[in-house]
Formats: C-alpha cells, structure tokens, sequence
C-alpha cells in the first residue's frame, strides 16, 4: 500500500504522507488528519539484520576473513545501512500503523 514516488498512505484517513515528512524512529502526526502514526519497529530491525548479513557477505567476498572479517563488518555497516535503507524503503516501504496510546506507553 505505496506509493513509491509520492509516500505512503495513511491508515487513518488514507491521505498521502511524504517521504519527508516520514519519521522512521517515532510515531509522527499524519500531515493530513493529524492522526498519531509510526512505522512498525519490526521493519527498521529488519532491514538492521539483512543489512548485516549483506555486509558480512559482500566483506567475505572481497576477501576478507577472521579479524579482518569482523573490522571489514564493523567499518562498512553503517555505509551499507544507509545505502540499503534508503533501496529497502522505496523497493519494500513499510505499511504505515495508527499508533496505540495505550501499549506505547507500556513499551520499553
Ligand atoms: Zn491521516
């Protein structure tokens, strides 16, 4: 449910919210209907796992083994991450949720 060019609907009212106006680490009012939304939390944990998998096999493929392995994953994860996030969310972009008053306040 996207649109890749403009952003993502709204679950609430189904208004387009921009990519920029998209918070992808909190809940953000819908510009439209001012609706409390957020992305899920499992997508942003997604993309974290795969992106680690990806560097380690792009690093293990370029040679790198043990020690050199490990600092290879260490320097080029959060290069990779930025690269990857920004293909995940306009190839795979997260549905967006109304956000729950009551079980965000009781999660960690
Ligand atoms: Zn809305």
């Amino acid at each position: 449910m996207a649109n890749e060019r403009t952003g993502l609907f709204c679950p609430s009212c189904s208004g387009v919210v921009a990519w920029k106006a998209i918070n992808f680490t909190e809940s953000f009012p819908c510009p439209v209907c001012g609706e409390q939304i957020h992305v899920p939390k499992s997508y942003g944990r997604t993309i974290a796992v795969v992106d680690l998998v990806l560097t380690l096999t792009v690093c293990y493929l370029a040679g790198a083994r043990d020690e050199t392995l490990v600092i290879a994953t260490a320097v080029a994860y959060f290069p990779m991450l930025f690269v990857w996030a920004f293909l995940t969310r306009r190839l795979l972009p997260p549905a967006l949720e109304i956000e729950d008053p009551l079980s965000a306040r009781h999660l960690p």
